[in-house]
C-alpha cells in the first residue's frame, strides 16, 4: 500500500461533521458586521514580503519568526502568506482607490492567516481571523464602534466570562519620549536580555515588552509604563473611549502591559480575554494604527481594527458548553429494491430535491436492510422503499423514523411534498411553542401540523 501523507503540523481539516459550525459561525460575523456598516472584503493569501515587512513590523517576531514564505520559481521574489489580515486591507484600500470615496471606509473579512509557531491548543499554523477595519476617524466614538462589534459578536453567541482590556501605547510624539525612558531602563540589563532583544533595543525597544523569553519578560515587567508618558491629545483620546465604553455599558479593564505584537499600533489597543482558554487566552485583539496608511504610501488616514481568531473562539464555545444548532437531517430517504424501482426512486428524489427538500435514495446497490440500516445512520426523518408491488399501486408505505404511525402514500411529487411540507411545519410549530413554553397557546394560533 501507498504511504500515506499527513496534513502539515498545525493546520486542520475541517470535516463536514463540523462545517456547521464554521458556516453559522461566519453568517453571525458577517451579518453583525453589516450592522455596523461593514462590507465584506477579500484579498489574496499571499502578499509581497515588503507589505509584511513594511507595516507589520521587522522586528516583529511575526515577521522575523513566524512568517512562511513562498516563492514561484528559482530567483523570483519571496512572497509571504499573510498572517494577519491588515495589511492585506490597508494595501487594497489604498490600491483600490476607496480612501478617497465617502468616509469612514469600513471593512471585515473572513481569512486564513500563517504562522510558523509551536502547535498547541488554540494555536496552530493556519488559523483563520475574522477582522474588521475603519478607515477616516480619529474620534473616539470609532474605537469604540470597532469595540462594541467584538462585543456584540461575543453576547449574540451566549459567551460569559469574557474580559476586554484596554491600554493606550500613545502617538509617535509621545513614543519618542518613552522609548527613551525605555531604552534607559533596558540598558541597565542589556547583559541578560536575549540576542533578539538587543537587537529591538537599538531598533524598537517596546518590542522587548513583548518577548516571550522567561527572563526578559521579567525584566520587562519592571518597565516604565506607556500610560505615564502620553501626551495630551493620546490622553484625551483615551479618555473619550472610557468615557464611551462606560456610556455603551461595556466593562472593561485597564492594562498597561498590552503593546500588541504588531508594530503598526498607536493610540488605543484592546484585548478580548477567556479564563476558558489556558495560555492562549485572547481570543480578539485590535487597535487605532493612525500611521500605517501613510507608512504603506496612502494619504495620512486614521484608522483601526481588530481581529478575532476563529478556533478560539470555537474553542470558547466548547468550554463553555455552547452548541451551535446542527443542520437538519435529511427528510426522506427512497429505498428501491430491483432496477426499474430504483430509477423511479431516483427520479422522485431529484423532483423532491428541486422542491428544495433534503432527500436521499439508494446509489450504492445495497440491499433493502442495507438501505434501511443507511437511512437509520443518517437519521433521515421518513423512509419509504419501492418495489414491483408498489411500482404497479403507486402507493409505498412511508415510515416515520421516529417511531410515528407508518402510513400509506400515494408517492407522486406533490403528496410526498406536502408529506414533507406538514412535517417540517409540525416541527417549526413544536419548536415555536417550546420556546414559547406554552402549547395551548400555539394550539390556539393554529400552527399545530
Ligand atoms: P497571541 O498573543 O495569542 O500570540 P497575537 O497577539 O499574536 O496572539 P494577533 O496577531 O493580534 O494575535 O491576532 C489576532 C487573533 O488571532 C488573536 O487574538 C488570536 O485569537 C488569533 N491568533 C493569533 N495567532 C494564532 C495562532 N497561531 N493560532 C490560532 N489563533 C491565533
Ligand atoms: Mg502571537
Amino acid at each position: 500500500m501507498a504511504k500515506i501523507i499527513k496534513a502539515p503540523r498545525g493546520t486542520q481539516d475541517i470535516l463536514g461533521s463540523e462545517v456547521y459550525q464554521w458556516q453559522f459561525l461566519e453568517k453571525l460575523l458577517r451579518e453583525t458586521a453589516a450592522l455596523y456598516g461593514f462590507k465584506e472584503m477579500r484579498t489574496p493569501t499571499f502578499e509581497e514580503m515588503a507589505l509584511f515587512k513594511r507595516s507589520v513590523g521587522d522586528t516583529t517576531d511575526v515577521v522575523q519568526k513566524e512568517m512562511y514564505q513562498v516563492q514561484a520559481e528559482k530567483g523570483q521574489d519571496l512572497y509571504g502568506l499573510k498572517p494577519e489580515g491588515t495589511a492585506g486591507a490597508v494595501r487594497a484600500a489604498i490600491e483600490n482607490g476607496l480612501l478617497k470615496e465617502a468616509l469612514p471606509l469600513k471593512i471585515c473579512y473572513i481569512t486564513p492567516c500563517f504562522r510558523h509557531e509551536r502547535p498547541q491548543a488554540g494555536r496552530l499554523r493556519e488559523f483563520h481571523q475574522f477582522g474588521v477595519e475603519m478607515f477616516g476617524s480619529q474620534s473616539p466614538s470609532a474605537d469604540v464602534e470597532v469595540i462594541s462589534i467584538a462585543k456584540h459578536i461575543f453576547d449574540l453567541l451566549g459567551l460569559e466570562n469574557i474580559t476586554l482590556s484596554i491600554n493606550s501605547i500613545g502617538c509617535p510624539t509621545c513614543r519618542a519620549e518613552y522609548h527613551k525612558a525605555l531604552k534607559a531602563y533596558f540598558e541597565q540589563y542589556r547583559d541578560q536580555l536575549c540576542g533578539t532583544c538587543l537587537e529591538r533595543l537599538e531598533k524598537n525597544p517596546m518590542r522587548i515588552l513583548d518577548c516571550k523569553s522567561p527572563v526578559c519578560s521579567e525584566i520587562a515587567k519592571g518597565a516604565p509604563v506607556v500610560l505615564d508618558y502620553l501626551c495630551d491629545e493620546c490622553k484625551e483620546h483615551f479618555e473619550g473611549v472610557k468615557t464611551r465604553l462606560k456610556a455603551l455599558e461595556i466593562d472593561f479593564e485597564i492594562d498597561p502591559n498590552i503593546v500588541r505584537g504588531l508594530d503598526y499600533y498607536t493610540k488605543t489597543v484592546f484585548e478580548f480575554i477567556s479564563n476558558d482558554l489556558g495560555a492562549q487566552s485572547t481570543v480578539c485583539g485590535g487597535g487605532r494604527y493612525d500611521g500605517l496608511v501613510s507608512q504603506m504610501g496612502g494619504d495620512q488616514t486614521p484608522a483601526l481594527g481588530f481581529g478575532m481568531g476563529l478556533e478560539r473562539l470555537l474553542l470558547v464555545l466548547k468550554e463553555q458548553g455552547i452548541e451551535i444548532p446542527a443542520p437538519e437531517p435529511c427528510e426522506l430517504y427512497i429505498g428501491s429494491m430491483g432496477e426499474a424501482a430504483n430509477i423511479k426512486a431516483c427520479s422522485l428524489a431529484h423532483k423532491l430535491r428541486t422542491e428544495g427538500f433534503f432527500v436521499e435514495c439508494d446509489t450504492m446497490n445495497r440491499s433493502v436492510k442495507a438501505q434501511m440500516k443507511y437511512a437509520n445512520k443518517i437519521s433521515a426523518r421518513f423512509s419509504m422503499i419501492l418495489g414491483d408491488a408498489e411500482l404497479e399501486s403507486g402507493k409505498a408505505t412511508l415510515k416515520d423514523m421516529a417511531g410515528g404511525e407508518p402510513r400509506e402514500v400515494s408517492f407522486e411529487t406533490e403528496q410526498l411534498a406536502q408529506v414533507l411540507y406538514d412535517a417540517n411545519l409540525a416541527k417549526m410549530t413544536d419548536e415555536l411553542a417550546e420556546q414559547m413554553g406554552d402549547t395551548a397557546l400555539a394550539d390556539l394560533m393554529g400552527f399545530k401540523g
